[in-house]
């Protein structure tokens, strides 16, 4: 069978239209989650002009991006989607916990959609392609603002026993796939129960929300969207891909890694996203440092002969071009 033609028959089974209560749920879950930390940027926004904040509201801030990033990066990206490393169950409920704070969807939802994209990554079927729009620099533009976003609005899901059967049958990971709103909720209050806690003022607890709940949610997941939009359009292309991944610094400094799209998807089961460790991937130092301490193990990662195999590939190509 040619691929396109195998493409054709995973898509038939691999794509549930959802019914009209269904996409009224998901519709209403993803913009709750889209606007609610947009009206919390505002006020960030008017408490840092004004002056109405303190370095506590700043660090609650940071100190939420990195648990957020942390969770879904290496949580839901690199152990759950992709089985880059195994652990034990206690920081697979820490990492399934943080990973569901960042109000990315449940974890289901982000696994089966994450897999479906490797399958047709920048092809009919890839849930966020921004190259399926068209050729022209409008049709571009469209195409980049629907991965970033909007395709989260879609009236279609990807089917659990297609993509992920093995989570399916983990009643560990259901667990944290199933009570996802209450760690969204919890990640919000959480900064502000520290903020009340350590300034003691209901004030300290509201910016405490503010700051390290709703723009924290907002602004780490402009940065993470950004991996699925620039990260397929903007960028070098050390390997040869059969699709647009590339490889985004700047996106990668925010992403801890994941704006390494081009290196991801040559290797995508590595728990590294940087090929060499100049390359800005914080995870994947963070994973191999846990794995000297013994907290994670089994790392896996491609070969120094692997690497070399692909970047010759990617050499001919150009060539060749
Ligand atoms: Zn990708
Ligand atoms: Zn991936």
């Amino acid at each position: 069978m040619s691929s396109a033609s195998t493409d054709a028959a995973v898509l038939a089974k691999a794509v549930v239209r959802l019914d009209p209560i269904s996409l009224r749920t998901k519709r209403f879950a993803a913009l709750t989650t889209m606007i609610l930390p947009l009206l919390g940027t505002a006020a960030a926004a008017y408490f840092l002009l004004t002056g109405r904040f303190t370095a506590v509201d700043l660090w609650l801030f940071a100190g939420m991006y990195f648990v957020h990033m942390f969770g879904i990066t290496v949580g839901f990206h690199r152990y759950l989607a992709h089985k880059a490393f195994r652990t034990g169950p206690v920081f697979e409920a820490i990492m399934m916990i943080t990973g569901s704070m960042g109000a990315q969807g449940p974890l289901m939802w982000w696994v089966t959609t994450h897999r479906r994209h490797h399958r047709f990554s920048d092809r009919e079927g890839d849930p966020h392609s921004p190259n399926l729009h068209g050729r022209t620099l409008q049709q571009r533009l469209h195409g980049l603002w629907y991965a970033h976003m909007p395709w989260m609005l879609s009236d279609e899901n990807s089917r659990w026993s297609v993509f992920a059967p093995d989570v399916l049958r983990d009643r560990r990971l259901m667990y944290f796939h199933r009570t996802y709103p209450v760690w969204v909720v919890s990640g919000v209050i959480l900064p502000g129960l520290i903020g009340w806690t350590v300034e003691g003022s209901a004030r300290s607890a509201l910016t405490g929300v503010v700051f390290g709940g709703l723009a924290r949610i907002f602004l780490a997941n402009q940065a993470a969207w950004m991996v699925g939009s620039v990260c397929h359009a903007i960028g070098g292309r050390p390997f040869a891909n059969e699709d647009r991944s590339a490889n985004n610094w700047p996106v990668a400094l925010l992403t801890f890694g994941e704006g390494l799209q081009n290196n991801h998807h040559a290797f995508p089961g590595s728990y590294r996203h940087g090929v060499t460790w100049l390359e800005p991937d914080l995870s994947g130092w963070i994973l191999a440092g846990l794995g000297k301490v013994g907290v994670v193990r089994e790392l896996r990662e491609p070969s120094r002969e692997q690497i070399q195999t692909k970047r010759e590939r990617a050499l001919s190509t150009k060539k060749a071009e």
